[in-house]
């Protein structure tokens, strides 16, 4: 079992550009620590897929790779958080992605305490996973995902043994909408654009944590899950 199951996590905000591998990390620090995973790009997804209103609002601008509007993400990140299980802690995989996101979070954070167990407050952690151009560029273009449990391929590092086919529950392979050429880089443009600044905002509060996402993955893992053991020792004041 987990050996951080028992503690208070607080929440832990990945940022990064599309295909820094946050999505693959997130769900190892869910695993480690049996917190919640919550991908705004995942739950948008489902909403478009069964078309809900919020889906249908989202639907044509995330087929162009551009951002939905601040708050329709919020009130649905609201309506995640307060759910039970993320008491303990949870995973921001793709939230906040811009300045305004980021100060809505710090304000409902504030608002709904996450405590620490100690009567005192969680503050995020936030990593960002840095991985060069044109490795991202490639990442993408080669992702294939598993619609059935979101399992991701990639034809370049990691293919399934049969072209397609997913290796776990042998359903078929897609490219997500928005993994084609000119999609994608309308992505990294608005991830230039809007969410780097991001990044700056929590530098600025001297938050920020990077990882350097061009190392093999599990280096990665291994570097993220240290920065959260770190950072719990330093929350509960060094003990
Ligand atoms: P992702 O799977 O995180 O790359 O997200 C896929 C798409 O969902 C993005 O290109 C955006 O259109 C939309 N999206 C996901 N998260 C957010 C967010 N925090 N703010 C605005 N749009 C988002």
């Amino acid at each position: 079992m987990a050996d951080g199951t028992l503690r208070n996590i607080g929440p832990i905000i990945l940022l990064g550009p599309p295909g820094a591998g946050k999505g693959t990390q997130a769900k190892r620090i869910a695993e480690r620590y049996g917190i919640p995973q919550i991908s705004t790009g995942d739950i948008l997804r489902d909403n478009v897929q069964r078309g809900t209103d919020l889906g249908l609002q989202a639907r044509a601008v995330m087929a162009r790779g551009e951002l939905v509007p601040d708050s329709l993400v919020c009130d649905m990140v609201a309506g995640r958080l307060r759910q039970a299980d993320c008491a303990r802690g949870f995973i921001l995989d793709g939230f906040p992605r811009t300045p305004a996101q980021a100060g809505w979070l710090d304000a409902f954070l504030e608002r709904e305490v996450f405590d620490n167990g100690r009567g005192g407050q969680c503050l995020p952690i936030v990593m960002r996973i840095d991985v060069d151009y044109n490795r991202l560029l490639q990442r993408l273009t080669g992702r294939r995902t598993c619609l059935a449990n979101g399992h991701i391929y990639n034809v370049y590092f990691q293919p399934p043994r049969v072209a397609d086919i997913c290796d776990v529950d042998g359903s078929r392979l897609v490219i997500r909408n928005d993994d084609r050429e000119e999609v994608i880089r309308e992505r990294l443009k608005a991830y230039d654009l809007q969410t780097r600044p991001v990044a700056e905002y929590y530098e600025q509060k001297g938050r920020l944590v990077v990882v350097d996402g061009d190392l093999p993955v599990d280096e990665v893992s291994e570097r993220v899950l240290r920065e959260i053991e770190n950072h719990a020792v330093t929350a509960a004041g060094g003990s």
